[in-house]
């Protein structure tokens, strides 16, 4: 795999807008695994979910607590954590805490009349 000075200059580029890692290798002409090694080497910050969103949550980092909600297999180079502003006093994002929290409502007793 040959990247060239431009080619790092496109996916960096093309990574801070928030394409998928899939469509940047797309218009690069190469793999999702090779952008995804290649920005993995290239120390690129992570980046909001490709998930259209409002523009205000766009916005990169928030300070304070961060989402711990893993994505993808930790031995994957691609793995990541959420990384948005967590809600008060708990460990992931308001999406991720219903996602986290959602299973813990009791099943309801299939017996009960
Ligand atoms: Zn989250």
């Amino acid at each position: 795999m040959n990247w060239t000075r431009d080619g790092i200059r496109l996916l960096e580029r093309l990574w801070k807008e928030g394409l998928t890692t899939a469509e940047i290798g797309r218009r690069l002409g190469m793999s999702k695994n090779a952008i995804v090694g290649k920005a993995h080497r290239l120390v690129l910050p992570p980046r909001p979910s490709p998930i259209r969103r409002k523009p205000e949550v766009v916005i990169d980092r928030l300070p304070g607590p961060a989402c711990q909600w893993p994505h993808g297999d930790p031995g994957d180079p691609e793995f990541r954590f959420c990384g948005k502003r967590a809600v008060s006093g708990k460990p992931y994002c308001g999406e991720h805490y219903l996602r986290a929290y959602v299973g813990v409502t009791p099943v309801r007793d299939v017996n009960a009349a």
